[in-house]
C-alpha cells in the first residue's frame, strides 16, 4: 500500500532532529517530523547545561557510557565542520575532605570507560590551574566541553530541510495503530485539525512524553514497559563579576540519591556563569519550570564549599529543565531505552525513551544507529 511517508519522527528536539539529519545523509527524502510546539528545540534540548560530557560516570556496559563516548567523539568534528559554537574547555571534579575515596572510585570508572585526558590532581596542582576553587584534590577531564545547543539543532535541521523533509509544527501525535506493514498515526493540529498520517517507520523521540507515545502502541498495562520519572533541575546565574574568573567547568562529586551530577559551575559563549542543575523529583509529572528564589540558600551553601569567594548576593534565579529519567530501580542509575521494537512485534517502530543527560552529547551516535537500522530495512 502507498503510505504518506517512509519515516515519521515524533518530536523535534535534538534527538528527533539528529535522526532526521542522519536519514538525510542516507538520502531519505520522505520524512516528516511532527512537533507540538511552534518551532524545534523548545523542550529539554534548550533547558540544559550544554556540556559535552566525557562519559566518566556511567556503568561501563550501559547505553549511556557507549553513546556518550561515541557521541563525544563525533560531536567535536561535527561542530568544526558546521560552524557550531563550542569550546573544549575541560572540567575539574573536586573532592572535599573525606571524599578522596569517592574521587578515586570515579577515576577508576573513567579509566574503565576508556575516557582520555584524565589526571588526578593534588590541592596544590589544582590551585595552580584554578585559583578561585578550593578542594582537597580533583580529577581533571580534558575532553569535556561546552556547546551552543541551539546552533547544534539548527545545523541538524539545515541538513533535514535541504533533504526536503517536512516539519509540521503545532501538531501532536495523539494515537497510533499498526496496519499491516505500516502505521497510521493520529495527529491533532495545527488548530482544530485532526487527521491520519501513514508511515512505514516511526521514530518516537518525544522526550518527556516518549513513554506515553509508546503506550499508543502497547497500552498502559504492558508488563515491564518503560515509565519515566521527572527530575527537575533548576539553575541560578552568577553576577557579572564572575565572568571569566574560572576557566574550567567545576563539578562536585555526583549525587547518587538523586542520580544527578551535583550542582556544578559552567559558563556560556558570552562568559556568563551559571550554577546548577539541582535535582528534585516531580511526582505529579507536571512541566513546572519555575525557579524558586528560596533555593538561593541551597545553591549558595553547596557551591560555597568549592568557591569560597562566592557571596549570597551573587546568585539570582535563572531557568529550569526536566530530566526524563528511566530508573532500573528506585535508586539505581538510569539508562537510555533505545530500541527497534521488532522483537516486541512492532517492526518499524523505534522507541527513544529516557534520553536524559548525556543525551545532547550522545545525539549524533544515537542518530547514526537509528538511521542505520532504518536504512537496513529499506
Ligand atoms: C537539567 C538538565 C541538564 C542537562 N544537561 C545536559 C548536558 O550538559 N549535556 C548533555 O549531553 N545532556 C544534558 N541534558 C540532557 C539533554 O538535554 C537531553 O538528553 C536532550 O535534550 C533530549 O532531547 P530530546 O530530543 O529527546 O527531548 P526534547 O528536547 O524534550 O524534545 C522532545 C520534543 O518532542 C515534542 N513532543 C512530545 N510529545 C509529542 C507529541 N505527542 N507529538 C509531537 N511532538 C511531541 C516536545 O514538544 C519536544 O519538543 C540535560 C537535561 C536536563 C533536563
Amino acid at each position: 500500500m502507498d503510505v504518506d511517508y517512509d519515516v515519521v519522527i515524533i518530536g523535534a528536539g535534538v534527538v528527533g532532529l539528529v535522526v532526521a539529519r542522519s536519514l538525510a545523509d542516507r538520502k531519505f527524502d520522505s520524512v516528516l517530523i511532527v512537533e507540538q510546539e511552534d518551532s524545534f528545540g523548545k523542550g529539554t534540548s534548550s533547558r540544559n547545561s550544554e556540556v559535552i560530557h566525557s562519559g566518566i560516570y556511567y556503568p561501563t556496559d550501559s547505553l549511556k557510557a557507549r553513546y556518550c563516548r561515541l557521541g563525544r567523539e563525533l560531536i567535536y568534528p561535527f561542530c568544526r565542520a558546521n560552524d557550531v559554537w563550542h569550546s573544549r574547555c575541560g572540567k575539574l571534579v573536586v573532592a572535599q575532605k573525606g571524599q578522596e575515596d569517592d574521587l578515586d572510585r570515579l577515576y577508576r570508572q573513567a579509566q574503565a570507560n576508556e575516557v582520555p585526558e584524565i589526571v588526578l590532581m593534588s590541592r596544590k596542582e589544582m590551585e595552580t590551574v584554578e585559583p578561585e576553587v578550593s578542594a582537597e584534590s580533583a580529577l581533571f577531564v580534558g575532553c569535556t566541553g561546552i556547546i551552543s545547543a541551539h546552533e547544534l539543532m539548527a545545523a541538524f535541521h539545515r541538513y533535514s530541510a535541504e533533504a526536503d523533509h517536512d516539519l509540521l509544527i503545532k501538531a501532536a501525535v495523539v494515537g497510533a495503530d499498526p496496519e499491516g506493514d505500516h502505521y497510521a498515526l493520529s495527529v491533532h493540529g495545527p488548530g482544530d485539525a485532526s487527521y491520519q498520517v501513514t508511515t512505514r517507520w516511526v521514530v518516537n523521540a518525544a522526550g518527556l512524553h516518549s513513554d506515553d507515545v509508546a503506550q499508543f502502541l502497547w497500552g498502559s498495562d504492558r508488563k515491564g514497559r518503560p515509565v519515566l520519572r521527572f527530575s527537575k533541575g533548576s539553575y541560578f546565574k552568577l553576577a557579572p563579576r564572575w565572568r571569566h574568573r574560572v576557566q574550567h567547568l567545576i563539578y562536585p562529586l555526583p549525587d547518587p540519591v538523586h542520580d544527578s551530577l551535583g550542582i556544578h559551575l559552567s559558563f556560556d559563549q558570552g562568559g556568563d556563569v551559571k550554577l546548577g542543575p539541582s535535582a528534585e523529583w516531580l511526582d505529579d509529572r507536571k512541566e513546572d519550570y519555575a525557579v524558586r528564589e528560596e533555593d538561593n540558600d541551597m545553591f549558595y551553601t553547596d557551591v560555597k564549599q568549592y568557591l569560597p569567594a562566592l557571596e549570597w548576593e551573587d546568585l539570582s534565579p535563572d531557568f529550569a529543565g526536566i530530566r526524563p529519567k528511566l530508573a532500573a530501580s528506585e535508586d539505581g542509575p538510569s539508562d537510555f531505552y533505545i530500541r527497534h521494537e521488532d522483537d516486541a512485534g512492532y517492526p518499524g517502530w523505534i522507541n527513544l525513551i529516557g534520553i536524559d543527560s548525556p543525551g545532547l552529547t550522545a545525539a549524533i551516535a544515537i542518530g547514526e544507529d537509528v538511521a542505520g537500522w532504518i536504512a537496513e530495512g529499506r
